[in-house]
């Protein structure tokens, strides 16, 4: 059985932090990654937490602390892996339409770059020669995941470089003499269907014969958690033994043993997180009855930007009778979390708890409407301790430059 925190241990961390607060379980991300490292104990499989999922600095040392590395989307997230303690070597940086000096800093910084254009492919040829190996994002043409906002492998997808023109990357490989050390795709976010991954496989399979450096197929992030109740993620096991036989399929045609990457997000974290409000008001009008909660989409954007469900429960009043809500925030801005959701009977000062929380939720937060971003906490060993304080007042103005008249 996975590990949860209860209501009652919720409740306890609402009142001595305050809301809204996001609270994160270290014990459940140790979980998960010992779930992949099981599935794929046969593989020579590495994986790389995905840190745009959540980036507090403690969370990234536990992460570090049970053995998994760091796949970074920006140069900022790269040092603060390093800033973690993660060794250069443990550090992917896998860039979209980045700044070539961007690319310069992550190679002065030793961390592995994969990267997705052909001019910087170009340009990193022109700097660096077969120098430092690097990797290559492709763009597989695949549709997958949860939905198109969240599909990043399709064949009208800004990421990766389409794989139709893999002549002209083998070009400058070739002109530019590169050392080719990695292919990469990740296809989307929330790939429940284990084909999807095969899919992508062969696509890259049939490239490897260009690349006689090449070590690592990193197939990127992806895999699903359950979100609602009784909902299936994606099932890894079966996965790690169709990546298995694929990669013992290759190592035969081609003579040698490659080792296959994973940059799991949401998979290590989402689970792992609850975000916790309490409600300001209730609204009653026509059929609907609105919980105004103490947040908004400047907390969670989830719902609002991709129509993402959050699992939602009354902690103070669990035995309460189930009644329909709309969950809305106090934003001035249409900002739905739920609509004509069953939650047990709610009362103005009641705390809910936001399930699958951990992954994209204060790291999508904002300031918007000047209101202060959400506290952070960590429970490990059954210890609740503050890992990012609330905003105040000076922190909302601490970059505004004020003019003197
Ligand atoms: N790798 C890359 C390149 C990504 O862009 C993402 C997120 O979109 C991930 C990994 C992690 O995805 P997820 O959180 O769905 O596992």
């Amino acid at each position: 059985m996975p590990q949860v925190l209860t209501h009652h241990q919720l409740l306890e961390i609402a009142g001595e932090f305050g809301t809204p607060l996001y609270v994160y379980h270290a014990e459940r991300i140790t979980e998960q990654y010992q779930r992949l490292r099981a599935a794929f104990r046969e593989t020579d499989a590495t994986f790389f937490y995905a840190c745009k999922a959540l980036t507090n600095i403690n969370v990234l040392r536990h992460i570090k602390s049970i053995g998994c590395n760091a796949d970074c989307s920006s140069i900022n997230e790269v040092k603060l892996a390093l800033l973690a303690g993660f060794e250069p070597s443990k550090v992917l940086y896998t860039s979209n339409n980045i700044a070539f000096s961007e690319i310069e800093a992550a190679v002065s910084l030793g961390v592995h770059v994969n990267i997705d254009s052909l001019s910087n492919l170009r340009k990193f040829g022109e700097r660096y020669g077969h120098s430092y190996p690097v990797g290559i994002r492709l763009r597989p043409n695949i549709m997958a995941g949860g939905n198109l906002k969240i599909s990043t492998g399709h064949n009208k997808s800004k990421f990766g470089i389409p794989v139709e023109d893999i002549d002209q990357v083998l070009d400058i490989v070739k002109e530019k003499n590169l050392h080719i050390r990695t292919l990469h795709i990740h296809t989307g976010s929330e790939i429940k269907d284990v084909e999807v991954f095969a899919k992508g496989i062969e696509v890259l399979f049939n490239l490897v014969k260009h690349f006689p450096e090449l070590e690592v197929i990193d197939l990127g992030g992806g895999f699903k958690v359950p979100y609602a109740p009784g909902e299936e993620g994606t099932d890894v096991e079966l996965l790690g033994k169709s990546v298995k036989a694929e990669f013992e399929a290759i190592a035969k045609i081609y003579g040698r043993r490659l080792q296959v990457w994973f940059e799991p997000g949401k998979f290590l974290v989402s689970e792992a997180g609850y975000f916790l409000v309490q409600v300001n008001v209730l609204k009653q009008t026509g059929d609907t009855c609105f919980a105004g909660v103490n947040s908004g989409l400047n907390h969670l954007i989830r719902p609002m930007f991709y129509g993402s469900y959050h699992h939602i429960e009354n902690i103070s009043n669990a035995s309460g009778v189930p009644e329909p809500y709309h969950v809305v925030g106090n934003i001035c801005e249409t900002d739905t979390f739920a609509e004509d959701r069953m939650i047990a009977e709610i009362r103005e000062d009641d705390y809910l708890v936001f399930y699958n929380a951990g992954a994209y939720g204060f790291e999508m937060a904002s300031n918007y409407n000047s209101r202060f971003k959400p506290a952070e906490v960590l429970v490990k060993d059954n210890k609740a301790r503050l890992i990012r304080r609330r905003d105040t007042m000076e922190d909302i103005l601490a970059t505004q430059v004020v003019l003197e008249d």
